[in-house]
């Protein structure tokens, strides 16, 4: 299964044209993109959509929307793997490890982070981030088995105990030694990317803010091979947005893309899953069951940054794109394997089109005016502000915003001569406006409080006449796409709810969540 967070019908429509745009007459695309009848290889596997809302909303969040998936059933907002009434429920992971399946989750945040921890734990609220990490080496319940068999992405923190500079934990556990006694293969973040400057996120969460320079850039996959259980912490918090990855001559991302962690995952998995069958009986063989998140396009979306989205977004159809390769490869092995993708919910309002001014607008949008984005409005805002404090006063202050924020030196690529095109006066001062009256009053921005992320983010949104309605999430239906033979049965098409998907899931493996939500609550 995969996720794009926050990724509702617009954004794919914008990811698509950006895509389109970024690769239009370029050196590296000999084949040459076709302008409008070109699509993404999911956009051939749409099947229906979901209707989103929560127990509690018509607007959920990514906890409810993760367990609406693990589950199959409605439950409140923040609920980690438990029903509106808190009281804990069997998940397709648990369920499926019991059948024999391995089990693993790909994200780009933080592991403990709602959407991967409703598949392996059990938590009254999304906030309890230490008892989330810690689920993951437990057994559920008595006589049962560990839920989880491979993880990949950030929030290396929650496994440090609180005596440790890294931690974000609330107790001392050490859960990188207790993983190692258990047997599991442990790959830690690597030092470089321990002290980086971090702020809080849109749920609270810590963020690394400056990403784009925080980062080993000989950073690899922490190894192609592992053992299983794998651990593979890629950072101390969230990763970096793929905007922010610098690139080596070659165009070599610095960070491992979320294909180049999805393969990696399901090449450990499917040969772990098939040497385990040849050593059972035939009629025991299993396969596994994978979630892998985009999980980062939710954090764009929130930030209503419409460069860091399109990127975030690209990169997970490029994951997908890869994965049903590597699907149709199990199944001409005979190993019968489905990909379902989705998202959780829409996040931001994004709509393609917008009226600036009272006149009536025209029928227009604008990629192109993107294309030339540097950085995350994160980033951005980060640099604007130490500049801001450190810098050599206000006439310099002006041609830094003209130059490393809004044009084409690391910034929004604005300027005389790019596609993006002109900066005018009334953007500068936009800008300037942001920054305290003082600069000795600059601190660092806490989540909605960063101004100048806001004044530049909507700088591009306004350039790119493309709009947004919430820093929050939206309720709108959300598009249901699958990949693999068997995904063509019943219960997928249509209009369906977001627990039709876990109980497809369900219905698909044999599994019985019933059986396991009675076990997890034996008093
Ligand atoms: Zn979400």
């Amino acid at each position: 299964m995969m996720i794009s967070d926050g990724y509702g019908p617009a954004s794919h429509t914008f990811a698509r044209t950006f895509y389109q745009t970024l690769h239009r007459n370029s050196s590296d695309n000999p084949d040459g993109v076709p302008p409008f009848n070109w699509g993404f290889p999911l956009d051939k596997a749409l099947v229906g959509s979901h209707r989103s809302r929560s127990s509690d909303s018509l607007i959920t969040d990514s906890a409810a929307g993760a367990t609406a998936f693990s589950c199959g059933l409605k439950s409140y907002n923040g609920a980690i793997g438990v029903d509106s009434a808190g009281t804990p429920c069997g998940t397709v992971f648990e369920a499926a490890k019991e059948k024999g399946y391995l089990t693993g989750v790909v994200v780009t945040s933080r592991l403990t982070d709602a959407t991967p921890a409703a598949f392996f734990a059990h938590a009254s609220s999304r906030a309890l981030e230490s008892a989330i990490a810690a689920q993951m080496l437990e057994k559920p319940y008595e006589g049962g088995e560990r839920t989880i068999d491979l993880a990949i992405g950030g929030g290396g923190c929650w496994f440090y105990p609180s005596s440790h500079p890294e931690s974000c934990r609330t107790d001392n556990r050490d859960l990188i030694s207790e993983a190692r006694q258990q047997g599991w293969d442990v790959r830690e973040p690597p030092s470089s990317d321990k002290g980086a400057a971090e702020v809080k996120g849109p749920h609270g969460e810590q963020k690394i803010a400056t990403s784009a320079t925080s980062f080993n850039t000989s950073y690899d996959l922490q190894g192609q091979s592992g053992e299983l259980p794998f651990l593979s912490l890629l950072t101390s918090s969230n990763t970096p947005y793929v905007i922010d990855v610098p690139s080596d001559s070659k165009g070599r991302a610095a960070f491992p893309t979320l294909s180049q962690l999805a393969e990696q995952a399901i090449t450990l998995l499917a040969d772990n899953a098939r040497s385990k069958a040849s050593a059972s009986k035939k009629s025991q063989r299993k396969g596994f069951m994978l979630m892998i998140e985009g999980s980062q396009i939710d954090l764009c979306q929130h930030q209503n940054d419409p460069a860091c989205m399109g990127r975030e977004a690209i990169a997970y159809q490029e994951a997908a794109g890869r994965v049903m390769q590597l699907v149709d490869e199990l199944n001409a092995k005979g190993e019968k394997t489905i990909l379902i993708s989705t998202s959780d919910h829409e996040t931001g309002g994004l709509t393609l089109g917008r009226q600036i001014g009272n006149d009536y607008p025209e029928y227009l949008w604008y990629p192109e005016r993107l294309t030339g984005v540097q950085h995350s409005g994160d980033v951005l805002s980060a640099k604007l502000l130490e500049y801001y404090r450190t810098g050599p006063g206000a006439r310099s202050l002006r041609q830094f915003v003209v130059g490393h924020i809004l044009g084409p030196e690391g910034g929004l690529g604005f300027g005389a001569g790019t596609s993006g095109g002109e900066i005018t006066e009334g953007e500068i001062s936009r800008v300037l406006e942001c920054l305290p009256s003082s600069r000795s009053m600059v601190v660092p921005p806490i989540d909605n409080d960063d101004e100048c992320r806001k004044a530049i983010v909507d700088v591009a949104s306004r350039r790119a006449n493309i709009g947004w309605t919430t820093s929050g999430h939206t309720g709108v239906d959300i598009p249901v796409f699958t990949h693999g033979g068997a995904a063509l049965g019943e219960g997928l098409h249509g209009i369906i709810e977001n627990t039709d998907i876990g109980k497809y899931i369900s219905k698909l493996l044999d599994l019985d969540l019933k059986s396991i939500s009675r076990k997890l609550n034996v008093k």
